[in-house]
């Protein structure tokens, strides 16, 4: 499965092999990771309640992504971010670092072609797929420590009631955009197997970030992190 060479992976494939294999030498490690572990507060976006036209889409997307950083919901570089107005849809160039989007915001068409000369992020195609078979009209893919970890480690259809989905980056038969429907549907939000989350939602992002936040900081983390403090302890 194509995933992304995203460098919380490399922490995250360690703390489940101490999980799996509890070995004494490697407990330090695993024991300053837990200590390091912090909680950040949670960070309201201020912008315009409702996404009502290019501008206020530009403006929400550009603090959600700094938002997203603010939260340590992703490690800087990874997710796109989106929003549709009218027939529009505004959203972050590939490769774009979450905490600077200033200028990495790219209009597309509703099929997600870019019209502003600029690449739309690799995940355009779910994004589409969600506008187009929903009525939502703003949309983030991140990629969270914990929401990740605990997907690799426990391999479930869901977590804490949330769908889990397998799929490669991008489109194709493959790809995120053929499994994002209808696992988004029941709860607005997805995770996707070793690789981050996507949620949608209507005229503000505000609530999508608080349901990350919430999954990630309140369940994913406490599940992850108790089960090596009870190796560390046994
Ligand atoms: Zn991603």
């Amino acid at each position: 499965m194509e995933r992304p060479v995203d460098p919380q992976i490399a922490q995250i494939e360690s703390c489940i092999s101490f999980i799996n294999n509890p070995k004494a030498e490697a407990a330090p490690e695993a024991k300053k990771f837990v200590e390091d572990s912090f909680v950040p507060d949670f960070a309201k976006i201020t912008a315009d309640p409702e996404i009502k036209n290019e501008d206020t889409a530009v403006d929400q997307i550009v603090k959600t992504g700094k938002a997203i950083c603010r939260m340590k919901m992703t490690n800087g570089v990874f997710g796109n971010i989106s929003a549709r107005t009218g027939d529009r849809i505004i959203i972050t160039e590939t490769g774009s670092s979450l905490a600077e989007l200033e200028d990495s915001i790219v209009v597309c068409d509703l099929c997600g072609n870019p019209l502003n000369g600029k690449k739309p992020s690799c995940e355009v195609s779910s994004h589409v797929r969600i506008y187009r078979e929903t009525e939502s009209n703003c949309v983030i893919h991140c990629h969270p420590f914990f929401m990740i970890a605990n997907s690799l480690l426990y391999d479930e259809p869901a977590i804490f009631g949330f769908p889990v989905i397998k799929a490669d980056i991008g489109d194709g038969p493959n790809g995120i955009s053929s499994f994002i429907l209808p696992a988004i549907l029941e709860k607005n939000l997805a995770i996707v197997y070793g690789h981050g989350v996507f949620t949608m939602g209507n005229d503000n992002f505000n609530e999508q970030l608080k349901a990350i936040y919430d999954l990630e900081y309140t369940l994913c983390r406490d599940k992850f992190l108790s089960k090596i403090k009870k190796l560390l302890k046994a």
